[in-house]
């Protein structure tokens, strides 16, 4: 791995002719210090939005030592690359193999579900075990985030209590969770979730140990900058704090982008300008799926080494491939005088966005350089976050 000062260092230095993919360690583990020490119970990583081996000891090197895993491979992945972190196999629809492997092979005790007939594969596959933790996902609003989860999973509040009791039958600890939808903008999506995990436990009378309030925790992109995290914690503390669960209940979540985003940039070439739109030499199919797809924006700027004075105009992108599809409308904020052969720097791509590359069309290599600069934006101030912890210790529920 090649180590840089800079973005700028990697775009003079190298001249790369494929995009390159910077990395920024330094960033993952500032956001993993604050979830791990700010957030007011226990911080799960969804390995989902960046399965690098290199992030997710970065992460664990930082305090976080839970992981939330949706498929037999994340297991597996995560297993090899940590053997002493604790996995959860967070994704409600599951294969028995996968069940089956991840409980005896792995020793993922941790399972969630949001319907009896995963509960019965689960109960099957590990052979009637005692020592499981089922969390039962609850089906929530997607209102306040800007990419809804709540069409697939979750449990109708109505079915609910038929689920928790039968669910409480088979595990060792019950938990309840939920996912409120990804790049939540308001720490009340959270709070109204809560309401109805309330409503869950009084209907269905059971004994909860684990609330789980899953992930969506924002990252900061152009036009969309949230409220401080620690507004999100204090909200989501008091609403637990008034559940009807024991003293000894336990709080967890699970961010994937919001520990990852700042993790990695992407520094792309101009290969070509059309008016206002750039031919850049990344796009929909690789490390830009959101762009393209989602309309999502992110941050971008020139790489030059002299000062630049032109205007700033709206652009939009053009990746590689030979498909129409490969478009990025932005709009991207960048000088009037930009042209071909020109680097640009798109940041804020560590989550969902390496993590989606293809190989189609050829365009699929990647360089990977570790840079030592900041993230193009930032939702942890450094005098926020505490010094970084020496050791690591697995905490064993208590
Ligand atoms: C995707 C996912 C997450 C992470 O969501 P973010 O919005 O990236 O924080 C957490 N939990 C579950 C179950 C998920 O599917």
């Amino acid at each position: 791995m090649y180590k840089h000062h800079s973005a700028l260092g990697v775009a003079l230095s190298l001249k790369p002719a494929a995009p390159v993919t910077l990395i920024r360690p330094q960033a993952a583990a500032r956001a993993a210090r604050f979830f791990s020490q700010r957030f007011p119970g226990r911080s799960l990583y969804a390995v989902k939005a960046n399965p690098s081996p290199e992030l997710i000891r970065t992460l664990w090197a930082a305090g976080i030592t839970h992981f939330d895993v949706a498929s037999i491979a994340e297991v597996r992945l995560v297993a090899r690359t940590l053997p002493q972190a604790k996995l959860c196999f967070m994704h409600p629809v599951k294969a028995e193999e996968a069940i089956r492997e991840a409980y005896f092979q792995h020793g993922v005790r941790t399972f969630s579900l949001d319907s009896m007939e995963e509960l019965e594969k689960i109960v099957h596959a590990t052979r009637g075990a005692e020592d499981l933790e089922l969390c039962v996902r609850l089906r929530v609003s997607s209102e306040h985030s800007k990419l809804s989860l709540a069409a697939k999973f979750g449990c109708e509040l109505a079915d609910a209590r038929e689920l928790l009791q039968a669910a409480r039958q088979a595990a060792d600890a019950l938990g309840i969770c939920f996912h409120v939808g990804s790049q939540a903008m308001a720490p009340h999506a959270y709070t109204q979730a809560i309401e109805r995990v309330r409503a869950a436990i009084v209907d269905a009378s059971v004994t909860v140990d684990i609330v789980d309030v899953g992930g969506g925790f924002p990252s900061s992109y152009p036009g969309m900058e949230p409220p401080p995290l620690e507004h999100y914690f204090q909200a989501i503390h008091r609403a637990f704090e008034s559940l009807p669960i024991s003293y000894s209940a336990e709080l967890w979540c699970e961010p994937g982008r919001a520990l990852c985003a700042e993790y990695s940039s992407l520094v792309v070439r101009v290969e070509r300008r059309r008016g206002n739109e750039l031919y850049i030499n990344d796009g929909a199919y690789g490390a830009l799926f959101d762009a393209a797809h989602l309309d999502w924006r992110f941050p971008v700027q020139l790489l030059r080494a002299e000062a630049n004075e032109a205007d700033i105009e709206a652009f939009s992108f053009y990746g590689p491939t030979c498909d129409d599809m490969d478009h990025m409308a932005g709009p991207f904020m960048l000088p009037a005088d930009i042209r071909a052969g020109d680097y640009i720097e798109i940041g804020m791509l560590g989550a969902y966005g390496a993590a989606m590359r293809t190989d189609f069309n050829g365009f699929g290599a990647e360089t990977v350089c570790e840079v030592a600069d900041e993230p193009m934006a930032s939702l942890y101030r450094e005098d926020d976050v505490p010094a970084p912890r020496v050791s690591n210790v697995v905490q064993l529920r208590g």
